[in-house]
């Protein structure tokens, strides 16, 4: 029986680069897609401070690739994204040092972008929206999510990765509008031509910030969003029936997520699966995200007070922090002698000053003796528990 759509897995076992082109190639490759002189929106997900190696940002390398990959179909690469709801999107770029690893490549933050307000034909719940200009006028769009859970969605990929050509208020908007039919109704309008999912380290439990990272090194690619969607989701071990904005996508036609009509390419969904730890909430999440943005557009148009700062200051006590376990240590100064901000310092093993330490996790990725693992505790706990 011939297939409605294909969707490609590889396992990354040198170069990422290497990974996503064959992905990509898997699935038709490029050229003829891309129309040389078309402006190619490439949207990651940087939804908050935190770097790729601990499962909530889209890897560089990948990133990298994609823009090569564009530029040698003719198009113009632009990199855009307007980060979660309290984040600062420039503040993120800076931390995580976007610019300068994409040198020479348009980097936009899409939260100052020019916001032009539009209806959706066919909307069942978010009938208007203020979506960045360059999402708009772009001619072809590759989303980059991360294969992650989601408190309020279940899983999240795609689809819910085109929330980040939105500003902040107009997230707020789709989760006041029903999340699940206000995702449907956004892809109806930015529905991104080319999704390529960074499932290098995704993230499970409490994604898709404050989870835990689990390493599949796998890239997904496909030219439907939804069966991209519905293959992610199963290879965290979720069928699309328990994701509720799959199902509405496939019975709205905006694309498939019925695994039995979709060609898989590369390696065996079954043998590259790998259950995710679910979020816990799930329905109270959602209600809880309702009425926090109620309350915040409520503030802000009444009293002009603005809850972002007091919503970041809640989830920068559960920021990403690397933690040592001591007795793997064998000193041998590799990571000390990485550390950008000399934060590393050895007596009998190493220990990590908390205080000076960016959380780039550059140690994590140095270490040959996997003493380095990612925590969510207060600092004053690790470094309790690391002695
Ligand atoms: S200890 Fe150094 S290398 Fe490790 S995360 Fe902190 S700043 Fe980065
Ligand atoms: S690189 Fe690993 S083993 Fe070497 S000193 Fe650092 S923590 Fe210890």
């Amino acid at each position: 029986m011939k297939k409605e759509t294909v969707v490609s897995i590889v396992r990354v076992e040198g170069a990422i680069g290497d990974a996503v082109s064959k992905a990509t190639k898997l699935i038709g490759g490029l050229s003829g897609r891309i129309k040389p002189g078309d402006k190619v929106l490439i949207k990651p997900n940087f939804i908050r401070e935190e770097p790729s190696v601990v499962g909530t940002t889209t890897n560089f390398e990948i990133i990298k690739r994609v823009v090569e990959l564009v530029r040698e179909a003719g198009g113009h690469p632009v990199v855009g994204e307007a980060s979660g709801n309290q984040y600062d999107t420039e503040e993120i770029y800076e931390l995580l040092g976007l610019r300068e690893a994409l040198d020479g490549v348009e980097v936009r933050d899409l939260d100052r972008d020019e916001i032009v307000g539009v209806k959706i034909q066919g909307a069942t719940n978010l009938k208007e929206v203020g979506v960045a200009r360059s999402a708009l006028e772009a001619d072809y769009i590759i989303s980059l999510p991360v294969l992650k859970t989601h408190m309020s969605t279940g899983t999240t990929l795609g689809m819910k990765n085109m929330m980040g050509v939105l500003p902040q208020r107009e997230k707020w908007k789709m989760h006041m509008s029903g999340l699940h039919y206000a995702l449907v109704d956004l892809n109806r309008l930015v529905k991104p031509n080319l999704v390529i999912v960074d499932g290098i380290v995704g993230m499970e439990g409490m994604g898709p910030t404050i989870g835990s990272p689990v390493e599949m090194n796998l890239i997904l690619a496909g030219e439907d969003v939804v069966a991209v969607d519905t293959v992610g989701s199963a290879v965290m071990g979720f069928s699309a029936d328990e994701v509720k904005h799959l199902q509405l996508a496939g019975q709205a036609r905006l694309g498939i997520n019925e695994l039995k009509q979709i060609e898989i390419r590369g390696e065996d969904l079954e043998a590259v699966s790998r259950p995710f730890k679910r979020p816990f909430g799930g329905k109270a999440i959602l209600i809880w995200a309702q009425l926090q943005y109620r309350l915040g557009t409520f503030l802000l148009s009444r009293y002009d007070y603005d809850i972002r700062p007091f919503l970041k200051k809640f989830s920068d006590l559960y920021v990403a922090k690397p933690k040592v376990n001591p007795e793997r240590c064998v000193s041998c100064d590799q990571c000390v002698a990485t550390c950008p901000r000399q934060a590393l310092e050895l007596m009998g093993h190493v220990r990590i000053d908390y205080a000076k330490c960016g959380r780039c996790f550059l140690c994590m990725r140095t270490c040959p003796q996997k003493v380095f693992t990612m925590s969510r505790k207060p600092t004053w706990w690790l470094r309790i528990s690391s002695r």
